[in-house]
């Protein structure tokens, strides 16, 4: 029944959290900062940090299907959902 309740308590981060630490880290906070805005240690905020660098990575250059044609592409994130034709034609609606 209380499987993990302590690290849980310990190390879980709600959506609220999250949000602000990844405002602060943008607005090229330190993790001192950020640490004391959310009341936590700062090795705690360099912990979600590098979780946060690494999933950036991870989207970055990954290959998917273009959303539109379906032909596979290598995305520049997870905003980029498109190939590089269908962008383009996209951008030329705006
Ligand atoms: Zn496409």
């Amino acid at each position: 029944m209380s499987w993990g309740n302590a690290t849980a308590n310990r190390s879980r981060w709600t959506d609220a959290e999250i949000s602000t630490l990844n405002r602060l880290y943008e607005q090229k906070k330190s993790a001192a900062e950020i640490a004391a805005a959310l009341g936590r240690s700062e090795g705690a905020i360099y912990q979600r940090i590098s979780a946060l660098c690494k999933s950036t990575r991870q989207n970055k250059g990954r290959v998917r299907p273009c959303m539109c044609c379906g032909l596979n592409f290598r995305s520049e994130g997870f905003h980029n959902r498109l190939c590089v034709k269908c962008r383009r034609a996209s951008a030329d609606l705006y």
